[in-house]
């Protein structure tokens, strides 16, 4: 079976293997491509988790994930401009493809999502030459509306186009099936985005769906319509790799991970 652009989000094993023991898994099953979370990264230390990437000669598609800007004060958003450069120095070390940033919820107490917003774009603007230095792309993730007011702001790819328009170079798109499959402008969008998309990532979207977080579908198990969506990102100019990203805390990540990754190939073949 093809394992050839398509990559595994260790957030999709997180809890049967690290970074170490997810590579060489990976490498067992074929895939040559992952994208890393900061926790695998610190758990590793950035001097090793470098040296097991390269040696490996593993690509790897994406570092998650920074962004998550709005704070209640000003050295809270500090903090977090400081975190992300953090970061983007980390992605540059490990050669990812780009950043993804979501855009943060709300700050305690606050009622204005349009000041988070304001808030996520001001981040944005503030580590973009760090970002443009160290040659790492800024990929935005809309994040599916439900997790507006925690997690991600910044709900449509639309947004996150005019906010690519605004910023100029450096700064372009993940696009995630989980949380844009709903979006009645999807095709128009993924067309207007075109070289700014940065990332594709892929899982399902389970009816019903038990938990806003945890509880995402391995692909093929929902209902979203992947080869569609694929066919318009391909057509859109990107044919980079589909990263599967699934949390899943009372089905896939109780499962053996070889059985997981074993089942993420097989769908990536059948049904994406
Ligand atoms: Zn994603």
């Amino acid at each position: 079976m093809r394992t050839d652009g398509l990559s595994i989000n260790l957030a999709t094993v997180r809890h049967q293997f690290g970074l170490k023991d997810g590579v060489e898994a990976c490498l067992k099953h074929g895939i040559t491509a992952i994208a890393p979370w900061r926790d695998h990264i610190q758990a590793t230390g950035l001097v090793e988790a470098t040296r097991i990437i390269r040696s490996n000669d593993m690509k790897v598609t994406g570092y998650c994930r920074g962004g998550l800007f709005p704070a209640a004060d000003a050295a809270g958003r500090q903090a977090a401009i400081d975190m992300n450069k953090e970061m983007i120095d980390e992605a540059a070390a490990i050669g990812a493809d780009c950043l993804v940033m979501i855009g943060g919820g709300l700050p305690q107490g606050s009622r204005d999502i349009a000041g988070a917003r304001d808030m996520f774009a001001d981040g944005l603007l503030a580590v973009l030459p760090h970002a443009r230095a160290a040659k790492v792309p800024l990929a935005i993730e809309p994040l599916h509306p439900m997790t507006a007011a925690d997690r991600g702001c910044i709900s449509t790819l639309s947004q996150a186009l005019d906010l690519c328009d605004a910023l100029g170079a450096g700064v372009g798109v993940a696009v995630d099936v989980y949380h844009l499959w709903w979006d009645p402008d999807l095709a128009k969008q993924i067309a207007r985005a075109r070289w700014r998309i940065l990332a594709h990532h892929i899982c399902d979207w389970l009816v019903p769906t038990k938990d806003l977080l945890l509880d995402r579908g391995m692909m093929g198990d929902g209902i979203i319509g992947l080869p569609a969506i694929r066919r318009m990102i391909e057509a859109a100019g990107f044919h980079g790799h589909q990263e599967v990203e699934i949390f899943s805390a009372q089905d896939w990540w109780k499962r053996p991970g070889d059985e997981v990754l074993r089942t993420c190939v097989e769908r990536y073949n059948t049904v994406c």
